[in-house]
């Protein structure tokens, strides 16, 4: 199978470099390689101001294969066909992953969010919905939250795509307020889920959290609750960063104090709170290249993809990298990273503890029955303890890092279903008579 340099055709050579582990041929790549449909929509906004303005709408079903397709829909100007195809490819094997009866997709809309109102963020989000309102439903595609939309919007769109079917229909989308059906416990599933992998991985390989640097890109939803977990159990977070740069000191930063600031500053700032009374304290402002660059025993990228490219791959000095953003290390880069000893945790493995928890809310809409916060942790802790333990097996066994080894244990669950469905070879041998 032929990559070239797209985006999704780096996604691709992670499926390609995988295949050879699993004994299935090339009609099972080809199925898992091909995108089921794409939807490009033109979603029309009246400003505040009364002109009116076209945004560019994605969503993408990839496979379906194991059940309804599922993913999350993100609003950003650098949101392209190409950028959803391959969100919509790596949720397909995050849900194999970690062993959910959803398939692949995702969406997204190119727009800048800082640069509209409420009421127009509303009106863009409610219209998306009716463009796709066809494309989407409980039984065929769930979309939930990514970056820059949050559990209001996926309100609006729940309020919206019921309007349409005049009827109520929570399950049409994840990651809602909890008052409108959301499930307790899915705004901080992400950061958690990546928490639970840290500690297996921390099981594993006898490491001390009270010597354990931490090092972490981006500092919005998923980013934020990795670092709390983490800091509470004792973890040294020493930099974080957000879109306008990174902050580093070497003792380590107050998080709880840096979440509180952030939220009323909208940027990370260096400080330390006692009580209401906050005061700055000594930081070193970084770039977010340099902070992916420090010598640190865990780096997580929790922002954009693309981050650790074969240019900064030699210069990463972290023993282990935590991949909580969607995409954010190349396939050029897992080499190099690789020689040098550095394991990683991949991105449909880390960061699958959102959709475990989209699952669980889908659940309790479909049942009518909620469920307390203290069953969702303990569902979730399991469900990644488990597909950690798995992961980490098999790619002792197979001699390989671990996003192969995840990708393997994906493409045999996605393969298996396909097989039963029938291939070339069962068809080829099983003539009608
Ligand atoms: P978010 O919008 O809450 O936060 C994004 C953060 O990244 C913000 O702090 C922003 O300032 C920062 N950022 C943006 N550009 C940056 C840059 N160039 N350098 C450094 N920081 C930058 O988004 P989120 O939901 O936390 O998502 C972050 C990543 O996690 C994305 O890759 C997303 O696909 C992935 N993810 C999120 C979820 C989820 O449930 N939220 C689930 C799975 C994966």
């Amino acid at each position: 199978m032929e990559t070239k340099g797209t985006l999704f055709d780096d996604a691709m050579r992670r499926l390609v470099g995988a295949m050879k582990y699993t004994g299935f041929g090339d009609e099972i790549a080809l199925r898992i390689g091909t995108p089921k449909s794409c939807l490009v929509i033109s979603v029309p906004v009246r400003r505040d101001d009364g002109t009116l303005d076209f945004y560019t709408g994605y969503r993408v079903r990839h496979d379906d294969t194991r059940g309804p397709t599922k993913g999350g829909l993100r609003y950003h100007p650098s949101v392209s066909l190409d950028e959803v195809k391959s969100l919509a490819f790596w949720m397909t094997f995050k849900c194999a992953v970690v062993g959910v009866p959803f398939g692949g997709a995702k969406g997204g809309i190119s727009v800048n969010p800082k640069e509209l109102s409420p009421m127009e963020l509303e009106r863009l989000s409610r219209g998306y919905i009716r463009l796709v309102a066809d494309f989407i439903g409980p039984d065929t595609d769930i979309p939930a939250p990514d970056m820059y939309t949050n559990e209001r919007i996926m309100g609006w769109m729940m309020d919206e795509y019921s309007t349409i079917r005049r009827q109520h229909v929570p399950a049409v989308i994840t990651g809602k307020p909890v008052s409108m059906g959301g499930s307790v416990g899915r705004t901080d599933a992400t950061g958690r889920g990546a928490y639970y992998c840290i500690r297996e991985l921390a099981r594993k390989q006898g490491l001390d959290p009270a010597t354990t640097t931490v090092a972490i890109q981006g500092f919005g939803n998923a980013g934020q609750h990795v670092a709390r977990l983490l800091h509470k159990d004792g973890y040294r977070i020493v930099a974080v960063s957000d879109s306008q740069g990174a902050i580093y000191s070497p003792g380590g930063f107050d998080i709880p104090s840096l979440v509180r600031i952030k939220e009323e500053t909208r940027r990370v700032q260096a400080v330390y709170c006692e009580g209401a009374l906050c005061r700055a304290v000594e930081a070193t402002n970084l770039s977010n290249q340099e902070l992916l660059e420090l010598d640190v025993d865990i780096l997580i990228p929790a922002a954009l993809e693309n981050q650790i490219t074969a240019d900064n791959a030699p210069r990463i000095k972290a023993r282990h990298v935590v991949e909580v953003a969607n995409g954010p290390t190349t396939s050029e880069a897992d080499g190099i990273l690789a020689a040098n000893g550095i394991e990683v945790v991949p991105d449909i493995l880390a960061n699958a503890g959102g959709v475990t928890v989209s699952y669980f809310e889908w659940l309790q809409n479909r049942s009518g029955q909620y469920w307390e916060l203290q069953e969702v942790h303990r569902k979730l802790q399991a469900t990644m303890a488990r597909e950690f333990e798995q992961v980490y097996d098999l790619s002792r066994e197979i001699g390989t890092d671990l996003r192969t080894a995840a990708y393997v244990l994906a493409v045999r669950r996605i393969g298996e279903t396909m097989e039963a469905k029938g291939t070339s070879s069962y068809f080829a041998n099983h003539k009608a008579h």
